[in-house]
């Protein structure tokens, strides 16, 4: 596995690069290695006021000054340019996170730049209507920008995650403070730079890192920012909307899941078993929409979780940056103790442990791997049932016949995502329409487009991210009256 260099980063604001006024650092570590790969800035409030000064003043300055157009063409030219940078930064995704390099840098980076060219496409076609109203009256709309934006953003896809927010707000022409995860801000200060290369007028994207117990909430109490879009654990999301009260801010959240991927005896049991299996292992499981219950129909659950199992069992964690690696490192020591201490609960409660469940090695002794995990004879009371792991672990757990299909696939407090698995036509779309969650595949797992929307039900969270449905959260409706009375 080859080593890197220390890398020491700055603060993005106002089109320069700084040091955190207070001078202090965090440390980013690469999960593979546990190597110390850079410093960050870790921000104080002075750092925080900065950004949001700059992203107002590039709000009623240059970029409002800018033709909806010169916008689009901005944002096209920031896709350009991370396609043409790919590399290196899908080398620094996956140097954080653990991801493989397959993914970084065929799936995400591309889709990270897709999403900002698939805005780029609406910056000039974000308008208001005429309305016909009573009287002599000309009545129109305007739709503005709600003004300085703060994009606050996990660990587990940082760049995609990052564009799914920054590129509408910036289409609609609001101006942004990113605010990654400590864990993983390599890739948003790649953006910035590549942003700066596009040529996006300075202040109108910043970048703050720091912890987010403190300079998160500090963005999120900050009465100089308009929105918070937000991606990440439910509980954060809950004191993100304490703490924008005050502020009444808009906020949209994207939180937790506990995906069914549900399997019925007509399906293809082939495409089931590699759905089942990429539902729960891409990204480690570190996927909000992770299928991480199998609900498999009672007809069929040995032989179907047999078949889960054998193929689990030959998905091998490697080395994230050797292109053949399909399974990376979890993304910190605290996330792998976190699902071993599920995989440890899993067993005491009665579980069936049939794959994985124990830390791995790839050869070099360090580096938080995992082995992928089934647990068969999952009931839906255990902890592993309910609670959202994050992690390459999967929940089989059995059905009697449909009506108790769509019952334990929506015994959740979240609703993200769900599949179902048939042949059947009929069924599929009338299971589809039972089931609460934001997005429902049918034979098919963790697919995404940028013109899809993308986003919770229930404590799921709130919004929709992607499609032309996020253009609603990114601006502000204003009625214009003119009287025509002679
Ligand atoms: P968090 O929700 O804490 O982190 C997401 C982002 O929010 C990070 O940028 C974080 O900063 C920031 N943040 C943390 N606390 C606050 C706050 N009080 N106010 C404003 N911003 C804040 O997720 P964790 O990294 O702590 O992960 C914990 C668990 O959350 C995981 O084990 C997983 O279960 C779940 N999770 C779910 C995700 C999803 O997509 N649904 C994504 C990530 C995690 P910082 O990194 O500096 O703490």
């Amino acid at each position: 596995m080859t080593t890197t260099t220390l890398m020491h980063k700055q603060l993005f604001i106002d089109g320069t690069w700084r040091d955190a006024a207070g001078g202090q650092t965090l440390d980013v570590v690469n999960p593979a290695t546990e190597e110390i790969i850079a410093t960050v800035p870790s921000a104080g409030r002075s750092d925080v006021d900065a950004a949001v000064v700059a992203a107002r003043a590039a709000l009623n300055g240059p970029w409002a000054g800018l033709s909806a157009r010169e916008r689009g063409r901005i944002l096209w030219r920031i896709g350009e340019k991370l396609l043409e940078h790919a590399d290196e930064v899908a080398r620094l995704e996956t140097l954080h996170n653990g991801k493989p390099i397959f993914e970084s840098r065929q799936i995400e980076i591309p889709a990270a730049a897709e999403c900002f060219q698939y805005y780029a496409g609406w910056a000039d076609k974000i308008h208001g209507e005429t309305i016909p109203v009573k009287g002599n009256f000309l009545t129109y709309t305007l739709r503005e920008p709600v003004g300085v934006v703060a994009a606050i953003v996990p660990w587990n896809f940082p760049l995609l995650l990052t564009a799914w927010k920054v590129a509408p707000a910036l289409a609609c022409g609001n101006t942004v403070v990113i605010k990654p995860a400590s864990q993983t801000p390599l890739t948003a200060f790649a953006l910035a730079e590549v942003a700066q290369e596009a040529g996006l007028p300075p202040g109108v994207l910043n970048v703050i890192t720091g912890p987010g117990a403190q300079v998160g909430r500090m963005i999120v109490e900050h009465p100089g920012i308009d929105k918070v879009a937000f991606t990440g654990d439910t509980t954060t999301g809950r004191q993100i909307m304490r703490g924008s009260a005050d502020t009444l801010k808009r906020i949209t959240l994207e939180l937790g899941g506990k995906s069914p991927n549900i399997v019925f005896p007509d399906a293809d049991l082939d495409a089931a078993v590699r759905g089942a299996t990429t539902g729960i292992f891409y990204g480690k499981g570190e996927v909000c929409a992770a299928g991480s219950r199998l609900l498999v129909d009672r007809s069929i659950r040995d032989e179907f979780v047999d078949k889960v199992a054998a193929r689990t069992r030959k998905m091998v964690p490697g080395d994230p940056l050797d292109p053949k690696t399909r399974l990376g490192a979890i993304s910190s020591k605290t996330q792998l103790e976190r699902d071993l201490k599920y995989i440890e609960t899993a067993k005491r409660e009665g579980a069936t442990l049939v794959a994985g469940g124990s830390r791995a090695d790839i050869g070099t002794g360090k580096g938080y791997f995992l082995q992928p995990t089934v647990f068969a004879g999952v009931n839906p009371e255990m902890t592993i049932a309910r609670e959202e792991i994050f992690g390459p672990v999967l929940a089989a757990i059995e059905f009697a016949d449909v009506d108790e299909a769509i019952a334990r696939a929506n015994a959740t407090s979240y609703g993200l995502a769900a599949a179902i698995w048939t042949k059947d036509i009929k069924k599929a779309h009338r299971v589809a329409r039972k089931l609460e969650a934001g997005t429902v595949w049918i034979n098919t797992y963790n697919v995404y487009d940028t013109a899809a929307p993308f986003g919770g039900y229930k404590q799921s969270g709130f919004g929709r991210e992607m499609s032309v449905h996020a253009l609603e959260h990114y601006t502000q409706v204003k009625s214009v009256w003119v009287d025509l009375n002679p």
